[in-house]
Order: structure tokens, then C-alpha cells, then sequence
């Protein structure tokens, strides 16, 4: 995406939306020390951006630099990522009215995990019927698979089109111990290595996102789902179309476009788009929710943890897709504002 004025500008209207709402917990309850005024923030971070983008133009090819991009940003940003934020690269999951602390992430992260494992019903009482097997298609650096495997004593094999990310995802799983459980391996989710009906746990957690052909891709996770497997995909979505609509508004379609440059994400669908793949495949069980309320209080924070010291710095530090990919995190809070962006969950169950 180039770097434009719109993206700025969006930057600092959006942040002094956050911090005038005091939609934000309070900085002190972050783990960072210090921080910058939003704007000498953008003003930095945009002059670094500016900078790298006169050394190295962007190379414009629709076809060919989709799953290229996509596995350079992750190698690229994940260590920074891990470093503020942790293992998870996912959404926290935050209830609206709760107790739980709205400034543990880490915690919130993993409810996410477990809640959507409820959500699928996994008979989470009964160990015998506990997944043995489990894939996780878009694993990051393998957060969800070695806290599953942990949970359920269950064998994970994770697939990442980053490879930096597969190396540090099995270099986490050696130093916890779960080397002989675990592993990790470039692969593609629309290609996947494996072969047909081999797990009980089919997870998909904000991956889906990044698929260019979302039929093909749900296909694979049936494809590699055994008889009774439960098949959880975790994803952004655009809103469900009315009835008489077509298509998103023009402007909708502009907002996404902007999203879709700076994360490498090909065109989105909607929840209801994935339910009738899902049906289309004769999948049984097939629920589905809209869970933006509950992620509501994610991307403020994770602004709030760029525009700190460390945060800054990391980001300095990184490359021109990192600080391309922070520069547009408003553009998400102002899709979920504008209910164009849905947090979707769907799941179902693979007939026996
Ligand atoms: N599920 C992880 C990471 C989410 S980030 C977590 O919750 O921590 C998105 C992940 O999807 C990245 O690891 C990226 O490499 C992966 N991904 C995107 N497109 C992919 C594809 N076509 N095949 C395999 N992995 C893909």
C-alpha cells in the first residue's frame, strides 16, 4: 500500500478517537514504560516508511505476490510481534461486562481459544473424546497448537507460509518440551500436505482472512478432516450483505482495499458466504457468530503498545511491511465502528 495522506490522517483521528474515549485501559496497566504523543508517533513512523519505500519500490503483480507478501510480512514482523505481545497473533477475547482484567492480553488471548472451542462444542468434560490429531492451518508461531496439544495430550502439526515463523514455532516447541507433539512446516492451507481425513481438530484461527479462494480453502480443511472431526475457522469477515445488495458500497469496498494492501489479504467474504461453503460441502452442525463486541478493546491496545517506547523502537527497527501493517491497525477499529469488519466464528462437524 502506498503511504498515503488518507492513511495518516486516518492514523491520528482514529487515536484521538481512542484516547478521547478513554476506550483504552489505562496506560499504566500496560507493560510499557514510556510512550510518544500520537503524533511525533506517525510523523516518525511515516518518515521511516517513506525512507524504505524510496530504497525498495513496491513490485506490482497481482498474481504472483499474494503468498510471496504474505509470507514476507510474517517473517518479517513476528518477532516483533512475540517480543510485545507474545506467542498468540490473534485477537484477545474481551466479555463486555466483565471482571476478567481488560488489560491481561495474554488472558484474553487464550480465552479465545477456549471460547471457541465451546462455541464447536468439544465435549471438553469427557478426556475420551478429547482430539488426538489436531492441524492448525495458519499457525503463526504456533501459540494455538502447543497450548491444544497441552490441554487435550493431542499431536498438533501446524502449517505456516512463513518459514521464519515454522522455525521459531518448532524452536518454541522443543525448549517446552513438546518436540514429539508438535511440529511445524511451510505448507500451503489451499494445497495442504497431508492426506485425506487424518484429524479430529481442524482449526483455523485468523487465517482465512489471507485465502484468495475461500471455496478451496474450506474444501482442504474438509479434505483433511477424519469421519466426526469438528472444524473451527476463527476469521475477519465483511458484513453479510442484504437482500437486495450485490455488493459492499463503493466505499466499503475502498476501506478494505486499504486493509487488504497493508496485511496482504485477497478479497473478503462474509459469515454467510463461509456457511454456504460449509453447506455446499454437506458439513453438519454448522454454527456461526459474530464475536466483533467481544474483540473491541484488541486493536486499541495493540496501537497503544505501538505508540510506546518499545513499540516504537521495534518498529524503527523492522521492515517497510511492518510499519506499512501498524499504519493501517486504525483502519480496523474504524471497520468494526462502521460494522463493515465482522469477527466471525463458524463452526461444524465432518459427518461420520
Ligand atoms: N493462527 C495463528 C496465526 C495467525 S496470523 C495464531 O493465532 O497465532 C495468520 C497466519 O496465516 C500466518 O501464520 C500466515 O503464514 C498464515 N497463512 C496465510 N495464508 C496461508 C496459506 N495460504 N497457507 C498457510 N498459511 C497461511
Amino acid at each position: 500500500m502506498a503511504l498515503s495522506a488518507t492513511t495518516t490522517i486516518a492514523f491520528k483521528t482514529v487515536n484521538t478517537q481512542i484516547c478521547s474515549r478513554n476506550f483504552l485501559p489505562p496506560q499504566r496497566h500496560l507493560p510499557f514504560s514510556s510512550s510518544l504523543s500520537s503524533s511525533s508517533f506517525v510523523r516518525t513512523v511515516s518518515a521511516r516508511a517513506m525512507e524504505l519505500e524510496r530504497k525498495n519500490p513496491p513490485v506490482i503483480d497481482e498474481n504472483g505476490v499474494l503468498k510471496k507478501g504474505i509470507a514476507e510480512f510474517y517473517d518479517e514482523s513476528s518477532g516483533i510481534w512475540e517480543n510485545i505481545w507474545g506467542d498468540h497473533m490473534h485477537h484477545g477475547f474481551y466479555p463486555p461486562d466483565s471482571t476478567v482484567s481488560l488489560s491481561d492480553h495474554r488472558a484474553a488471548q487464550i480465552r479465545m481459544i477456549e471460547q471457541a472451542l465451546r462455541f464447536a462444542s468439544i465435549p471438553l468434560e469427557d478426556e475420551r473424546k478429547w482430539p488426538k490429531k489436531i492441524v492448525d492451518v495458519g499457525c503463526g508461531i504456533g501459540g494455538s497448537s502447543r497450548y491444544l496439544s497441552q490441554k487435550f495430550g493431542a499431536t498438533a502439526v501446524g502449517i505456516t507460509l512463513s518459514p521464519v515463523q515454522a522455525q521459531r514455532a518448532n524452536a518454541l516447541a522443543a525448549s517446552q518440551g513438546l518436540a514429539n507433539k508438535v511440529s511445524f512446516q511451510v505448507a500451503d492451507a489451499l494445497d495442504q500436505p497431508f492426506s485425506d481425513g487424518q484429524f479430529d481438530l481442524v482449526w483455523s484461527m485468523e487465517s482465512g482472512e489471507h485465502m484468495p479462494d475461500k471455496a478451496k480453502f474450506v474444501s482442504e480443511l474438509a479434505r483433511v478432516a477424519a469421519p466426526g472431526a469438528t472444524i473451527i475457522i476463527v476469521t475477519w469477515c465483511h458484513r453479510d450483505l442484504g437482500p437486495d445488495e450485490e455488493s459492499l458500497k463503493p466505499w466499503e469496498e475502498k476501506h478494505l482495499k486499504k486493509i487488504c494492501d497493508a496485511f496482504y489479504l485477497p478479497a473478503w467474504c462474509s459469515t454467510a458466504d463461509y456457511v454456504k461453503l460449509l453447506e455446499s460441502l454437506s458439513l453438519q452442525d454448522i454454527k456461526s457468530e459474530d464475536w466483533s463486541p467481544y474483540v473491541a478493546p484488541f486493536w486499541p491496545a495493540v496501537i497503544r503498545s505501538a505508540l510506546s517506547w518499545k513499540g516504537l523502537t521495534s518498529l524503527l527497527r523492522s521492515g517497510l511491511k511492518t510499519i506499512k501493517g501498524a499504519l493501517a491497525m486504525p483502519l480496523m477499529i474504524e471497520g468494526f465502528k462502521k460494522d463493515l469488519i465482522k469477527f466471525a466464528i463458524i463452526t461444524c462437524r465432518k459427518p461420520e
